[in-house]
């Protein structure tokens, strides 16, 4: 009884692809998709769709229908979101600035935001706190100025808005790398949740999105384990259930530097010319992600089967030299 009571409460499981289209797809990107698609289909759950394009500088509509065409052609199929469900709009990240507002002020209301009006030179200065890492964190100087004050300084900048955090461990069990666990405090300080050209940030529209789109596992690069303290943070304050996330390596040439979009690495675009079909590029994605013990050309839904998550390695993985060749 007690079983069937359990099983009964597990939810299916609802996990996504949230590309940003500033550039085409890499190798990298679609490393991440597939693991996000295996983990989700192997337990029979579905996968959602949602365009980052917050950013209206660096991303296209453009670059985005290529990407969801290179998915596609890749066979990373999805069942929900941009370009198959019938509000298609509302899976763009860039249409939904109305919900974002509206989680805002729930923010604004609790009095956990605040204006900031550092400069970025004020940000970066060779005395603010930094991490061993380069990161910066701030130190809360826009905290507490006076409502005067902030009249005063909006007069002459418009700034951006910080979310103010506790000093307090947040913890959480990462589906691949265990454990973890950060003081906001003292790794980030007060992060921004809208700059000051209004768009909304990352953190705030990925956790907003991600809850209201039903997602229950984020499986993306582990780049962003850091960012994750910050958005369970915006979970609770929200009133929102957090999904389960699991971070996993990155691809790296063999100098130890991520495949990126500004260097336009390993773009599925070309490795389509070079390839003609897409099993060789899932073969070698596999055989990286621990899946097969050599490269060999197979179909995503040839890995379901066979999909072991314990075996993707945990140290970022070096992508072999003569594919990053390969580079423009
Ligand atoms: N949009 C981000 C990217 O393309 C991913 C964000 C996330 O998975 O939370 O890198």
């Amino acid at each position: 009884m007690l079983f069937r009571e359990h099983n009964l409460a597990v939810k299916p499981v609802i996990g996504r692809f949230a590309p940003t289209p500033s550039g085409f797809l890499h190798l990298g990107n679609v490393f991440c998709s597939l693991l996000a698609w295996l983990y989700a289909k192997s337990s029979g759950g579905k996968i959602v769709l949602r365009i980052e394009d917050l950013d209206p500088q660096r991303c296209t509509r453009q670059n985005a229908d290529q990407l969801a065409r290179d998915l596609e052609w890749l066979g990373l199929t999805w069942d929900e979101g941009a370009y198959v469900s019938s509000n298609s709009e509302r899976y763009f990240q860039s249409q939904r600035s109305d919900v974002y507002a509206h989680y805002f002020a729930q923010l604004q209301a609790q009095d956990l935001v605040y204006p900031c009006f550092c400069s970025r030179a004020e940000l970066h200065a060779a005395e603010a706190p930094h991490l061993s890492d380069g990161r910066i964190i701030y130190a809360g100087t826009c905290r507490n100025l006076t409502e005067t004050e902030r009249r005063e300084r909006s007069q002459k900048r418009a700034p951006a808005y910080r979310l103010k955090v506790e000093h307090k461990p947040i913890s959480f069990c990462d589906g691949h790398y265990s454990e973890q666990s950060y003081n906001l405090m003292e790794e980030s300080g007060d992060f921004i949740v809208r700059r000051s050209d209004g768009v909304f940030a990352y953190q705030l529209a990925v956790t907003i999105d991600d809850a209201l789109m039903g997602i229950t596992q984020v499986v993306r690069g582990c780049d962003l384990l850091s960012s994750t303290p910050m958005q369970l943070y915006i979970y609770r304050l929200l009133g929102f259930t957090p999904p389960s996330f699991c971070h996993i390596p990155l691809l790296v040439d063999a100098t130890g530097r991520r495949l990126s979009k500004r260097d336009g690495d390993l773009e599925i675009a070309t490795l389509r010319k070079v390839y003609g079909s897409p099993e060789p590029i899932i073969g070698l994605l596999a055989y990286l992600a621990g899946q097969i013990a050599k490269p060999e050309p197979l179909r995503v839904d040839n890995l379901l089967p066979i999909f072991t998550p314990e075996n993707i390695p945990t140290k970022n993985i070096v992508v072999p030299n003569k594919l990053t060749k390969m580079n423009r």
